[in-house]
């Protein structure tokens, strides 16, 4: 596919395409190789090839349309996918006898508008798709495709149009070895696998980064690549492998691991500064009761935040509201918390919580004190009855008790949390996604901001007073 398809899709013509069998579609991401060049990795070694067209704001769909209809297997992505107009054009596709797929993230069961529904790794399905099998409706992937990577034509051809930040999303190890949180459904299409890891590949992983730096470095020599890894919460074990195999290769690169602050991540952390990792942590909500089942404890990632820092190394921070069961107090404390380690974050990022399906929020709605409202979703409503299933909650939801009051500590915790990070919102509503590199904060200060929208001055005066006494023998031990 030539690149400038993808950055003018009013241009696109049909011709533009090597027309294989299979086009996958995606979202436009302008300095991230493709999830598709791996896809092809699997591929190509079966003598196949998978035509990628990605999606944006200026997509012509009847062009698309006219695109897609030229091949028999169309793949969509669910991630981020849940514009009304790219289903219809799957649910036209497939009336018109084409096989339609959908995998990724969030398909967790059939969805009745494809012909296809993958839950896990899609790889296995669409080879046997494009070998002629009859598959199931739905189909669950238990199975890792084999650990492959090479840069296909298609990424080599794009990579002169990236800028010097290129981000590689690299599989590793996947799934999360916690797997309890409420609102996460990670665990139900990308079970554990991480028992799936032996000692051999530490050394594949790190002669798979060097090879693809080295590839990146001919086409781009000023190229900086950072590795993502495809897991969700990396283990001690699994850290241990990753930490070996950077130190086996010849580190041209940086790498992110998301990681569960537990305490046995502070001996790693170290390592993990020098050879130049960062930290995608998700904090969720930081108060003393656990209401998302985070399974961490405040203060472990108080003091493993602090040593991040004092390590160098760059802490992503992601934070939820608007959890049900959140009180006033849980987000006082919660505010100050974030207050105690906003010099540690490299960037930052708040946002309301949406309940998916097949959550334990979704599944427990009723202990949680929650309703959804379909009528939310406008697409719940398409005259088609074309929407995707698992998006249907998207903010569909409310809490039955106490719905105002929830509603107005949110806001203010949010406004707060904005002031502490000193970053502008227009709407308490607002996500916050910040790069940031702000100083430590005094207790005064903090004070000063969180009693202008809470007005349980007392609670927050002893609930920063507590803190602080911590922070000072965190930093005299
Ligand atoms: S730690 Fe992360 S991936 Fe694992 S269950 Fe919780 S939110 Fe999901």
């Amino acid at each position: 596919m030539s690149s400038e398809t993808t950055r003018d899709a009013s241009r696109v013509t049909r011709y533009d395409y090597k027309m294989n069998k299979l086009l996958i579609l995606t979202e436009k991401c302008c300095n991230t190789i493709s999830p598709v060049s791996f896809l092809n990795g699997y591929l190509q070694e079966a003598g196949k090839k998978a035509d990628e067209f990605a999606i944006d704001d200026i997509t012509d769909f009847n062009e698309l349309f006219a695109l897609a209809s030229d091949y028999e297997i169309i793949g969509l992505s669910s991630w981020g996918h849940d514009r009304r107009e790219i289903l219809d054009l799957l649910y036209n596709l497939r009336k018109n006898k084409k096989i339609t797929v959908i995998g990724g993230p969030g398909v967790i069961e059939e969805h009745e508008n494809f012909t296809h529904s993958v839950s896990g790794p899609g790889e296995y399905l669409l080879l046997d798709l494009l070998n002629g099998k009859k598959l199931p409706s739905f189909y669950k992937e238990t199975k890792e495709p084999p650990y492959k990577f090479q840069l296909t034509d298609f990424s080599r051809e794009k990579l002169p149009v990236m800028d010097n930040n290129i981000s590689v999303s690299i599989r590793t190890f996947d799934g999360c070895y916690w797997g309890k949180c409420y609102f996460c459904t990670y665990n139900h299409n990308y079970s554990n696998r991480l028992k799936l890891l032996d000692e051999r590949k530490a050394s594949i992983i790190s002669n798979t980064l060097d090879k693809i730096v080295k590839d990146i470095k001919e086409v781009k020599n000023n190229g900086e690549i950072t590795f993502y890894m495809s897991h969700a919460s990396i283990n001690r074990k699994n850290l241990e492998y990753l930490l070996e195999a950077i130190k086996k290769s010849e580190r041209n690169f940086k790498w992110v691991t998301f990681i569960r602050l537990e305490p046995w991540v502070m001996k790693y952390m170290r390592d993990i500064g020098s050879l130049k990792g960062i930290l995608d942590i998700g904090y969720e909500f930081i108060c003393n009761r656990d209401l998302v089942n985070k399974g961490c404890f405040p203060e472990d990632e108080i003091r493993l935040s602090l040593e991040a820092f004092k390590e160098h190394v760059p802490v992503k921070g992601n934070f939820l509201y608007c959890i049900p069961g959140a009180e006033e107090k849980d987000l006082i404390e919660c505010a100050v918390n974030i207050a105690r380690i906003r010099h540690c974050f490299s960037s930052f990022v708040l946002g309301q919580l949406f309940i998916e399906k097949e959550t334990e929020f979704y599944r427990r709605r009723k202990d949680f004190h929650i309703i959804c409202h379909d009528d939310i979703i406008d697409y719940g409503s398409s005259e088609y009855g074309n929407y995707m299933p698992h998006f249907e909650d998207y903010s569909g939801f409310r809490t039955l008790k106490d719905y105002s009051l929830f509603i107005e500590n949110n806001k203010k915790f949010a406004l707060s949390v904005a002031e502490i990070m000193e970053t502008e919102i227009y709407s308490w509503e607002d996500p916050i996604d910040i790069e940031v590199k702000l100083p430590p904060v005094d207790k005064d200060k903090v004070y000063n901001i969180i009693s202008k929208y809470f007005v349980d001055k007392d609670f927050i005066r002893k609930s920063i007073d507590n803190s602080w006494i911590y922070l000072r023998k965190n930093r005299d031990a």
